[in-house]
């Protein structure tokens, strides 16, 4: 089946035409940051208003690359949440509007499904059983992929997800926004072992993840050094942060592999491109003989490819959604 899919959560208006599930015929992305930029950060009231001067001219073209017409569609695959509702809202009247006038079915899509559905595009033949770890700014979730279309939630975080921890310690040391990367490439300079930060959960039987006492013990370790008057070595706390983040992201993994006895893991999430968190796990799921698998950056943005290769599972499951549906800006996994 030939699925188009509509993605207008946040600042990127796309559509897209896929092949059962995996092969991209289009991919238009429309970004809006040029018109965010000078206002420091996605505007919710500019976002609406240009989803709606884009959709059409980005689905026309999607259509037109895939070299298909309307009437060729099996289904259109729409993300209603998580967002901004404004957005979210475009991109479900416009999928309405074409289920309906094609009387094809709806297919109502997470988009945080469409990130973790990036992998199986970049890795055609990547199949389940398969463990999945989403990290973002907004997500800390361990998943298992029986097969493809659904999925069982081991364990999520019980407080802050990995990337938020990550942009709030650097902004107590005043590194900058997003933080994730900005402690990523300052690691190097830093030595892992200088301060022991605490490990939350690890030693625990649980596949959760608590980060909120990680992100304490940086403050206090910050205010400690200050009240004594003594320098803090930004590379060193960096590095100690992020062993600690990372020690405890893999360990979760590797248990999730070994008690599900899955061959293959893969990435998700903002913070999947974390440099030590990719090569300690490759290395530690390597001795295991598991691979490790994660999109290429251009999949990682927002896009709608994405979201048709989920849809494309759902349609084949028979999941339909309604004429009644409405944008859910707080959507989460499960
Ligand atoms: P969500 O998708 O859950 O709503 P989000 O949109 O903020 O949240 P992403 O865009 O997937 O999430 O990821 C952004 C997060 O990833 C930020 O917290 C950022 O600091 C983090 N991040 C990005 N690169 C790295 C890196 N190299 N190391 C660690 N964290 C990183
Ligand atoms: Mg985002
Ligand atoms: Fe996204």
């Amino acid at each position: 089946g030939l699925i188009l899919g509509i993605e207008s959560s946040c600042d990127e208006t796309s559509a897209a035409v896929v092949k059962e599930g995996r092969e991209v015929l289009s991919n238009v992305v429309a970004s809006q940051v040029d018109w965010h930029r000078k206002f420091g950060g996605v505007v919710p009231e500019i976002a609406s208003r240009k989803h709606v001067e884009l959709i059409n001219p980005v689905l026309e073209q999607a259509l037109k690359e895939a070299e298909v017409s309307f009437e060729d569609l099996s289904a259109v695959a729409v993300t209603y949440g998580p967002g901004l509702v404004g957005g979210l809202l475009v991109g479900i009247a416009a999928a309405k509007s074409i289920a309906y006038a094609q009387q094809i079915p709806l297919l109502p899509i997470n988009h945080i499904e469409g990130h973790i559905y990036s992998n199986f595009i970049a890795h055609k033949d990547l199949e389940a059983p398969l463990v999945c770890l989403t990290v973002s700014g907004g997500h800390t979730d361990l998943l298992y992929f029986k097969e493809l279309g659904t999925y069982q939630i081991l364990g999520r975080t019980r407080d802050d997800a990995a990337g938020e921890a990550f942009d709030k310690v650097a902004k107590v040391l005043e590194l900058g926004y997003p933080g994730g990367p900005i402690i990523d490439s300052l690691v190097g300079e830093g030595d892992p072992t200088a301060i022991d930060f605490p490990r939350p959960l690890l030693t625990e039987d649980t596949y959760d993840f608590s980060f909120s006492g990680l992100k304490t013990a940086v403050l206090n370790y910050i205010n400690n050094q200050q009240q004594r008057g003594e320098e803090i070595n930004k590379a060193d706390l960096a590095a100690s942060f992020q062993q600690a983040v990372v020690d405890v992201l893999t360990a979760r993994v590797i248990k999730a592999v070994k008690e599900k006895k899955v061959g293959k893991v893969i990435l998700a999430g903002g913070v999947a491109s974390n440099s030590q968190l990719k090569a300690e796990l490759e290395a530690k799921l390597a001795g295991l003989d598991v691979g490790l698998y994660y999109p290429p950056p251009k999949l990682c943005t927002d896009n709608a490819a994405m979201i048709a290769s989920v849809g494309y599972y759902h349609y084949q499951q028979g999941i339909r959604g309604d004429y009644d549906l409405n944008a859910e800006p707080n959507l989460r996994l499960g």
